[in-house]
Order: C-alpha cells, then structure tokens, then sequence
C-alpha cells in the first residue's frame, strides 16, 4: 500500500441547525451550502442535509449540516435528530420575539439529547430587517455570554454573516477534536 495514503485525514462531523418555524434556517443551509436563497418556505417535510467540506490544517474536514425542514412545526424534532451532534446552530428571527424567547427551550432540548461539549451558535438572522427589528443586537449578545454560545447576526438574504456563523462553528469542532473517521 502507498503510504501516502496514510496523510490523508478526513474528519466528519455533524452539525444541526434548530429554532422556530420561519426562522430562515433552510435559507441558512442553502446559502452557506450553494449559494442559494428562496423567497417562499418549502412545502415538503422531511430531514435534509447537505455536506460541506472545508480544509483546515491541511484536513479535509466535512460537515454534514442537517435541516429540521419543517419538523418543528408539529413540535416533532426526533432524538435522531440530534444523535452524534457535535456542533449546532440555534437560529431567531431578529424581527420577531418569539422566536428569541424559544431560544432556552430549543437550548434545553438540544442538552437533553446531546453532550454539553456540542459546539453552539446563537444565530440572530434576518439582520437585514434592521427596521422592523424586535431583538437588539445587546440582547442576543447577552443571552449567548449567559449561556456559553458563539453569537453572529446574520442575513441568508443578503449573506452576511452566513459562511462565518458556520466556519466558526466547524473550526470549534474540529479544535475540540471530535471523531476520525478514516
Ligand atoms: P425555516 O422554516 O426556519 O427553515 O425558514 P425558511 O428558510 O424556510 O425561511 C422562512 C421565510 O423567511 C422565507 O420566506 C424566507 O424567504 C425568509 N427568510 C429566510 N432568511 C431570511 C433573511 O435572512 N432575511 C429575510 N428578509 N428573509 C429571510
């Protein structure tokens, strides 16, 4: 066998995105994954994810990025869901509140189902609705310092923010070295 073989080191890691419906969380995954926004939800129900690969180090590190696409409507994001996480996104909508207040019971419920050591993100998106605003940007900031969470406004509209809210969450990952899978 070629040794050279032996160089190669790839990493796999999941990351989940959670929140409310209507959040833009598929919006998120679509930008960051192909560059892609979509102005109405999609109508189909079912586990997506799209994998992304992102060299750090010199590894080839790939993220495979699940999308509850439209689970949480019925209150139904199953245990698979979130087993073998090792980072997660927890997306509001910046304009509306009570997204921002579901934030603890989707973090409580991604700590009943994963390890603490999951690498999470705050993710207030819609930045770019700056004027019907409801969450300030303190806010946001404040609640992922109480509660240990990288934090990042973002739009999936206009991009802001989306490649790096999913960069530093692989980068935390890979950092916390997580499972080999070659
Ligand atoms: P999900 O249910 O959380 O997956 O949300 P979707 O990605 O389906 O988005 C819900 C709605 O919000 C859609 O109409 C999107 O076009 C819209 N949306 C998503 N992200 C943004 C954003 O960053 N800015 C704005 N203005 N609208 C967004």
């Amino acid at each position: 066998m070629d040794s050279s073989d032996d160089d190669v080191e790839e990493y796999l890691f999941k990351i989940v995105i959670i929140g409310d419906s209507a959040v833009g969380k598929s919006n998120l995954l679509s930008r960051y994954a192909r560059d892609e926004f979509n102005l109405h939800s999609k109508a189909t129900i079912g586990v997506e994810f799209q994998t992304q690969v992102l060299e750090i180090n010199g590894k080839e590190v790939k993220a495979q990025i699940w999308d509850t696409a439209g689970q949480e409507r019925f209150r139904a994001v199953t245990s698979a869901y979130y087993r073998g996480a090792f980072g997660a996104l927890l997306v509001y909508d910046i304009s509306r509140r009570s997204t921002f207040e579901s934030v603890t019971r989707w973090l409580d419920e991604l700590n009943t189902h994963c390890d603490t050591t999951v690498a999470k993100m705050l993710v207030g998106n819609k930045c770019d609705l700056d004027n019907i605003r409801d969450v300030s940007i303190e806010e946001g900031a404040k609640l992922a310092e109480a509660e240990g969470l990288f934090f990042m406004e973002t739009s999936a509209l206009d991009s802001t923010n989306v490649n790096k809210a999913f960069e530093i969450v692989i980068r935390e990952i890979y950092s916390n070295v997580s499972r080999k899978v070659l």
